[in-house]
């Protein structure tokens, strides 16, 4: 028998000896790190990520066995700095079928930490979830001396197993994020993701989730089905504020055809005035244009007079996903499909 047939031995005989009625939990592979390999056991950074299937990752956690049914499904197999649209839609669709099943009580999600952020703020904004789905990572390969994916898998389920969870959440380091908040905020600590101001959901201790503050809830979005519609998503960039920057950028992905543009503002949302002419041309000329902060804590004040949207305290990355999706909407009301 090898390790996966004896994992789902195990869960069988688990069942068989104690019939409790537990609802089927869902883990949808992605790739990532946490599915990493390296040559070498000592190697935390030198590794290919994206190389164990989701089943051999399971079966690889023996403690899964007490958690009750599980499916687990391969949507991608992916570093996540490399995340798509198109696997983007897939996954949305997935998690659509799957939280549609009564007998589903949650998602887990295995994801690369590099655009976990994004993968989470999109699902909450499409898939508004009533039911848990929770992504998961980890900073090293599952080849290293002491992986933190194991723990990081077991921590999502308890979370996802949870009776009273609900919404998209991140669960990295024994630590719950909502997806509104999670940013990831180091490239190397195994705790590499934080909520900033807005204080984590809450802690898994010992398998046991303690709740801090409230689950994410649903936000105005876009509907899961229409990103199944979607045949070209709406080019929107982020161009960022520093010394020194000029509209040079900006004219450039105007004549590309950019139809939104988030800008990463420093501090309260101020622009160097080369730039803001820039974008103040490129609104002119009908280019969504949003200010967000490249703070990482806080959120922009709005002053009287801002001529320039608010990103509403998004980060300029979710700021983006949030304008993207606007921009579909846009394109997929009954009277702006009627004119193409
Ligand atoms: N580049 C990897 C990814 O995002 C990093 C990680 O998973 O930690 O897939």
């Amino acid at each position: 028998m090898n390790s996966q047939q004896l994992y789902f031995y195990t869960v069988f005989m688990k069942k068989q000896l104690h019939p409790v009625k537990r609802r089927k939990l869902v883990i949808l592979g992605t790739g990532g790190t946490i599915a990493g390999k390296a040559a070498h056991a000592s190697d935390n950074i030198g590794y290919t990520a994206a190389q164990v299937g989701i089943d051999q990752l399971l079966a690889a956690i023996p403690a899964l066995a007490a958690s009750g049914l599980i499916i687990s499904e391969q949507v991608s197999q992916i570093d996540s700095k490399d995340m798509s649209f198109d696997v983007w839609a897939r996954l949305a669709a997935r998690v659509r079928h799957f939280l549609a099943d009564d007998d589903v009580q949650g998602i887990v999600i295995t994801h690369g930490t590099d655009t976990l952020e994004e993968t989470a703020f999109f699902l909450q904004l499409t898939c508004q979830p009533a039911k848990p789905v929770v992504l998961t990572c980890a900073m090293r390969p599952a080849t290293a001396l002491v992986p933190d994916g194991p723990q990081n898998v077991m921590d999502a389920v308890a979370v996802a197993r949870h009776p009273e969870a609900c919404g998209v959440v991140a669960v990295c380091a024994g630590t719950v994020h909502s997806a509104m908040d999670v940013q990831k905020v180091h490239p190397y600590r195994l705790d590499a993701f934080s909520s900033g101001d807005a204080c984590p959901v809450g802690y898994v201790e010992e398998g046991k989730l303690r709740l801090l503050r409230n689950w994410p809830v649903p936000q105005a979005g876009i509907a899961c089905e229409a990103i199944e519609k979607v045949a070209t998503w709406p080019r929107v960039e982020i161009v960022m504020n520093y010394a020194g920057a000029s509209a040079l950028t900006v004219q450039a992905l105007v004549d590309q055809g950019v139809r939104g543009l988030v800008v990463a503002c420093t501090g309260n949302g101020t622009i160097h005035e080369d730039l803001q002419a820039g974008l103040l041309s490129a609104q002119a000329a009908g280019v969504r244009v949003v200010r967000s902060t490249r703070c990482p804590d806080g959120r922009i004040l709005p002053l009287p007079g801002n001529t320039i949207a608010d990103s509403q305290g998004l980060s300029p990355v979710k700021a983006r996903i949030a304008l993207m999706l606007d921009l579909i909407t846009e394109d997929q009301r009954p009277s702006a499909a009627g004119q193409t």
